[in-house]
C-alpha cells in the first residue's frame, strides 16, 4: 500500500501522527490494516509474507519520519541487535560501553566466544578513554545514551567523529533516548537500533525492534543488507504487533513530553529523600535511576511496599515501574547493589511520588 505523502517540515509530533497512513482517498482506511497473509499473488512486489507486509511498512514509514531516516522492523530488540552485530567480520574489533543492554552484551560475549569479534568495554561518559580506544581494528562503536542501567551520557558528536576518522561505523541504540528527543542520525551515526518494546510502542504489551538508517547512498547500501539479512534469517514481526506498535507511536511523543516532565519532578523530590544516597538523571527523558542507603536489602523491600509502582524489568510504558538491577546475575559488578531504575509513567506525578515516598519512609 502506498503512503499518504507528507510536506518535509512538519514537527516530530504532527509526523508521529501523520507519516505510515493511507491515502487521503475515498474509502481508504485511516489506519493501515492488520494483513494476515503467509503469501500474495504472484508478480508483485511483496511475493512472499517474510519479505514485506503493509502493517511493518507503515510502522517503518512513521519510525523513519521521526529519526530522520528510513527503518526496518524486526521481531524485536534483540533480533534488531544481533542483525546489526552480524554484519561485523572475523577479526573485527567492537568498541562498546560497558554499561550496554545486557542482551547485547551477551550478543558480543558469544561472537568473542566463537572466535568471530572482540569486543573492547569503555566507560562511554569518559570520552578521552573511548577516543583511545578506537583503533584501525575497530569496525563498529556501539552505546547508549543514557546508558542501561547507570544513566551515563557520551559525548556522541565527539565520539562519531573519532570513530569515523578511524573507519569505523558507529550504532546507536536510541531505545531509552526515543526518537524524540535523540536523533543519532543527525549527529553523524551510521546505524540506530531500537527496542520498539519499550516507549515506542509504549503499552508493555507487544515485543518488536527496529533499525534506522539514514535516507542516502551510503543508508541505502546498508539498509539493503540489512533487509537482505532479514528476508534471509526471517527476524520479522508479526502483522499484528507491527500494528500495536504503530498505535503506540502515534502518542510517542506525548508520552515522552509527560513521562520527562513526572521524571524531572521525581527526580529533584528524591534527592533530599534520607532513604536515598544517590539520584542519577541525565536531565532528560523517562528514566532515573536510584542508589537506596544500605544496598540489596533495603531495595529489594523498596521494590516489593508500592501499590502502584510495579517491580518488573523493561521500562517505557504508560505506567510507572522499577527494578533493581542487580538481581540479575549478568548485570556489571559497578552497578552498585542498591541501584533501582525507575521507568517513569505518565500517571499524575503526585500520584506516584506519594506511593514511592511512603515505601521511602517505611525503610
Ligand atoms: C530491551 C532492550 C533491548 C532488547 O529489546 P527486546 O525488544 O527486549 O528484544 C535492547 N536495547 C535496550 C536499550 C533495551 O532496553
Amino acid at each position: 500500500m502506498s503512503s499518504n505523502p507528507l510536506p518535509a517540515d512538519l514537527c516530530p509530533a504532527t509526523r508521529a501522527i501523520h507519516a505510515g497512513r493511507p491515502p487521503h482517498d475515498p474509502d481508504q482506511p485511516l489506519n493501515v490494516p492488520i494483513t494476515m497473509a503467509s503469501t500474495y499473488v504472484a508478480g508483485g512486489a511483496k511475493e512472499y509474507g517474510r519479505y514485506a507486509n503493509d502493517a511493518w511498512t507503515a510502522f517503518e514509514d512513521a519510525l523513519g519520519a521521526l529519526e530522520g531516516g528510513r527503518a526496518l522492523a524486526f521481531a524485536s530488540g534483540m533480533a534488531a541487535v544481533a542483525t546489526v552485530l552480524d554484519l561485523v567480520g572475523p577479526d573485527s574489533v567492537v568498541v562498546t560501553a560497558r554499561h550496554s543492554y545486557l542482551g547485547t552484551l551477551g550478543v558480543l560475549a558469544d561472537l568473542e566466544a566463537r572466535g568471530r569479534a572482540k569486543s573492547t568495554l569503555v566507560d562511554i561518559s569518559d570520552t578521552a578513554a573511548v577516543i583511545d580506544a578506537i583503533d584501525e581494528d575497530t569496525a563498529l562503536v556501539w552505546f547508549e545514551s543514557p546508558t542501561n542501567p547507570a544513566m551515563e551520557v557520551a559525548d556522541i558528536p565527539a565520539i562519531i567523529a573519532a570513530a569515523h576518522e578511524a573507519g569505523a561505523r558507529v550504532v546507536i541504540d536510541n531505545t531509552f533516548a526515543t526518537p524524540v528527543l535523540q536523533n543519532p542520525l543527525a549527529l553523524g551515526a551510521d546505524i540506530v537500533v531500537h527496542s520498539a518494546t519499550k516507549y515506542i510502542a509504549g503499552h508493555s504489551d507487544v515485543l518488536m525492534g527496529a533499525i534506522v538508517v539514514a535516507d542516502d547512498t551510503e543508508g541505502q547500501a546498508l539498509y539493503d543488507v540489512l533487509k537482505g539479512r532479514r528476508d534471509l534469517i526471517g527476524a520479522i514481526p508479526g502483522a499484528f504487533e507491527a500494528w500495536l506498535a504503530l498505535r503506540g507511536l502515534r502518542t510517542l511523543p506525548l508520552r515522552v513530553e509527560r513521562a520527562s516532565a513526572n521524571a524531572a519532578e521525581l527526580a529533584r523530590r528524591l534527592a533530599d529523600h534520607p532513604a536515598i544516597e544517590e539520584v542519577r538523571y541525565p536531565g532528560f527523558g523517562g528514566m532515573v535511576a536510584i542508589v537506596v542507603r544500605g544496598g540489596a536489602g533495603p531495595a529489594d523491600v523498596l521494590v516489593r511496599a508500592t501499590r502502584l509502582w510495579v517491580h518488573a524489568t523493561s521500562l517505557g510504558g504508560v505506567e510507572s515501574t522499577f527494578e533493581r538491577r542487580r538481581r540479575w546475575k549478568g548485570e556489571a559488578s559497578t552497578i552498585p547493589e542498591g541501584l533501582v531504575r525507575l521507568s517513569v509513567g505518565i500517571e499524575d506525578v503526585e500520584d506516584i511520588w506519594a506511593d514511592l515516598k511512603g515505601a521511602l519512609d517505611g525503610l
